[in-house]
Order: C-alpha cells, then sequence, then structure tokens
C-alpha cells in the first residue's frame, strides 16, 4: 500500500486503487479514518507502523469506506449510516456524533456533519493542521446515487456550514493530494445556479443517472443525481 505523509501526523493510505484511508497519529493517539475495501489486511499494516492506541472511523457507510471493518474490534459509523452496512457488524459499532473530539496529543480531531452524499456522512476537522477530512462528502464530481444521500437542501446547507470551517484544504478518499476548499464553494454556486433541464443523461453501473456540471474559471463542479434527487430539484 502507498503511504504518502501529507502534513506531520497525517498519512494518506492507498488501500485499494483509488481508495485512501488516512491515519491521523498524534503524540499520545491516533485515529483511522476509513476502512477501504478490505482485500488487504490494514490492520497488520497500520499496527506494524504505529506504537500508539487508536480508534477507527467511518467517513460514511459505503462499502469501499468499511470493507476493512470486520478486521477490528470496534468502528464508529454515524447512526444514520447503520442501514447501509450489508449484515449484522461482526465488530462493535458505535454512533459517531457530530461535534465529538478527539484529542490525539498536540493534534485534536472534530467530527462535522457533511450530510448529503450519505446522510450520515461525517467530517473530520483537524485545526491545526487546516485539513478537513472529507470521505466522498466533498469530491468535484459529487454522487448523490441510490436512496441514502440528504435532500438538496441538506447538502446546501452542508456546503454552507463547510466554507465557515477554519480549513485551507481538505483530503478525499478517492484522490491523493490535498484539494482546495474552494472546492466546496464550487459545488455552493453550482446547486445555487441549478437548471435541471441542463441534466444529461449517463450509463453507471448498468443505471441511468444524470450529470451536472457547472465551470467558472479553473473551478468545475459535477452533480450525478439519481431519478430521484433529479425530480427533487425538478419540483422546487
Ligand atoms: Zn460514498
Amino acid at each position: 500500500m502507498n503511504v504518502c505523509e501529507i502534513c506531520p501526523g497525517v498519512f494518506h493510505i492507498e488501500e485499494d486503487y483509488r481508495v485512501y484511508c488516512t491515519l491521523v497519529a498524534g503524540e499520545k493517539s491516533a485515529l483511522l479514518w476509513d476502512t477501504g475495501m478490505g482485500r488487504k489486511n490494514l490492520k497488520a499494516f497500520i499496527e506494524a507502523r504505529l506504537a500508539l492506541p487508536y480508534r477507527v472511523l467511518n467517513s460514511h457507510g459505503h462499502a469501499d469506506h468499511i470493507g476493512g471493518n470486520a478486521r477490528f474490534g470496534a468502528v464508529c459509523l454515524a447512526r444514520e449510516d447503520w442501514p447501509l452496512l450489508p449484515s449484522a457488524p461482526e465488530y462493535a459499532l458505535n454512533d459517531l456524533p457530530v461535534g465529538i473530539r478527539f484529542e490525539l496529543g498536540g493534534l485534536t480531531a472534530e467530527c462535522v456533519s457533511l450530510a448529503g452524499h450519505t446522510r450520515g456522512s461525517r467530517g473530520l476537522l483537524l485545526r491545526e493542521r487546516r485539513l478537513l477530512l472529507a470521505g466522498d462528502a466533498l469530491n468535484p464530481r459529487m454522487q448523490l446515487l441510490g436512496p441514502e444521500p440528504d435532500s438538496l437542501e441538506a447538502l446546501g446547507g452542508t456546503l454552507r456550514t463547510v466554507l465557515d470551517l477554519p480549513f485551507d484544504g481538505f483530503l478525499t478518499s478517492h484522490a491523493p493530494g490535498v484539494l482546495d476548499k474552494a472546492q466546496a464553494e464550487a459545488h455552493l454556486r453550482h446547486l445555487e445556479a441549478f437548471d435541471p433541464d441542463a441534466l444529461r443523461p449517463v450509463r453507471l453501473a448498468g443505471e441511468t443517472v444524470w450529470r451536472g456540471e457547472w465551470r467558472r474559471g479553473v473551478w468545475r463542479s459535477v452533480f450525478m443525481l439519481s431519478e430521484a434527487a433529479r425530480q427533487g430539484f425538478a419540483a422546487r
């Protein structure tokens, strides 16, 4: 597995092809953010390199973020996303409430809501690093597919809140490096200027979904919407 130290104590691990987990290590304890696809032994990989106690958190409940959960004894995932788990977990499952803070020793991690991509999407704000771990919630190509996305009003609220948080860049689960906070603003401008008639149908995993794109200068926001989400826009 490729590992990149993004900034002191923050390690972005490519657990599978273009699937990233992040290890956040302070002086006293650590957090593992997501467990990837689960095809490799992430637990053994982490423990060969980390001597600190650590907790395991999931950014949200999609399969490529929880795949390795069963290797760990306990995992925290927002309760709203528990219905996305494929079966009854073989490990202790705990909620990941908004506002909970983890004092890692010289480094604080604070859980924030990033509802949109899923209702239970969470972010982890690392104030001392001015960095947000965002899972899939701010991806440049934002997927709002299946029954699990939150409402578009909730997504707008999330994006406005994100713009007020004290960070400069964010990590996603499917890109190797830090993305600029301005991406969140691009998504918000896209949402505010949204034209449902400009959506184009595309095939994704055997299903027709709807693609909307917004551009200003170098900034681009893409939304991939299910039919239900498209109808939600059209009804506004
Ligand atoms: Zn996802």
